[in-house]
């Protein structure tokens, strides 16, 4: 069984960090702007200023650590044996730039890492998908898979399993499979 873990939003605080660097780029967006919906950000910038943003970010993700819990998810997902999948939405040839941050937080074992704009082939009927998005979330439960996230203001409205941090989603994995 596979088992599709998303990273920004799910293994590491992305937004904390981007809101922060936007909010210094371009003055007209607040410190605290909401996010209450996906796309909070196309009423201040343009999908290009957010991507520049978030590539520059993930270019520094190697110093950032993961969140609490992270590397105990990936040992209980290897304990029920799932074939790990790192799959993240950005740049297609930064896979080596993420696999070296999975290496060396320690969240491990995985069998691939996958970084690209189309995560949503790799998605099996039936699988397990562990992200945040609310586009993600919605196709995953369309094929039948077991989904979960942490719960964040943009998929506060969503069907499958939200929980507010790694270690109760490790908690309720491993209850689910034993
Ligand atoms: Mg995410």
């Amino acid at each position: 069984m596979r088992a599709i873990v998303d990273v920004d939003g799910t293994l590491v605080d992305l937004h904390t960090p981007l809101v922060e660097l936007l909010s210094r780029l371009y003055p007209e967006i607040p410190n605290d702007p909401g996010m209450s919906d996906w796309d909070w950000y196309k009423k201040y910038i343009t999908d290009d200023q957010f991507y520049a943003a978030v590539d520059v970010l993930h270019e520094l993700q190697l110093h950032q650590p993961p969140l609490s819990g992270a590397d105990i998810l990936f040992k209980i997902l290897n304990k029920h044996h799932f074939e790990i999948i790192v799959a993240s939405h950005r740049k297609h040839n930064t896979a080596h730039i993420l696999s070296a941050w999975l290496i060396k937080n320690k969240l491990a074992p995985f069998s691939g890492v996958f970084t690209n704009h189309n995560k949503l082939d790799l998605i099996q009927d039936g699988c397990v998908v562990i992200d945040d998005a609310p586009k993600t979330i919605d196709y995953a439960l369309q094929h039948g898979c077991s989904v979960f996230y942490l719960n964040w203001p943009w998929n506060k409205d969503k069907g499958g399993q939200g929980v507010s941090d790694l270690y109760q989603l490790i908690g309720v994995l491993d209850n689910e499979r034993s």
